[in-house]
């Protein structure tokens, strides 16, 4: 298993798990760039928006659900939140495995860099 989110997905490498749930995964980003920078992932193997089928809208649904969830438990629901999913080399995307960065607890920037 190559893939460094569905070895934190099967606990076999240490991750700050914010959330677990049976589809879906949280866990604190290792290299946070903002106060609360959360990953929300599905456990199951998608490599990239680019790959999303019709029959994975559920799964992506709760990635966003999650994501609802974990701003409400850290406290920055009110104040706001931005959720972004890199697809693909020119969004800066770095892991091949679908994960939406919960980010918050700053001002940010539009656009985005
Ligand atoms: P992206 O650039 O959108 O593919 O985002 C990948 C994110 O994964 C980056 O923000 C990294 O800091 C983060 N990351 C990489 N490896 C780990 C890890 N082992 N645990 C937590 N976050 C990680």
């Amino acid at each position: 298993m190559s893939c460094i989110f569905c070895q934190i997905a099967a606990g076999k490498i240490p991750a700050k798990i914010v959330l677990d749930e049976p589809e879906v995964l949280a866990f604190r980003d290792l290299h946070p760039v903002a106060p609360t920078h959360v990953l929300v992932i599905p456990k199951r193997h998608i490599a990239s928006l680019a790959e999303l089928e019709p029959a994975d809208a559920g799964l992506v649904g709760r990635l966003f659900v999650a994501a609802r969830r974990i701003a409400e438990m850290e406290g920055v629901s009110n104040q706001g939140f931005r959720t972004v999913i890199n697809a693909g080399p020119d969004a800066g995307q770095t892991v091949f495995h679908v994960h939406l960065h919960l980010l918050a607890g700053r001002q940010m920037n539009w656009p985005p860099g």
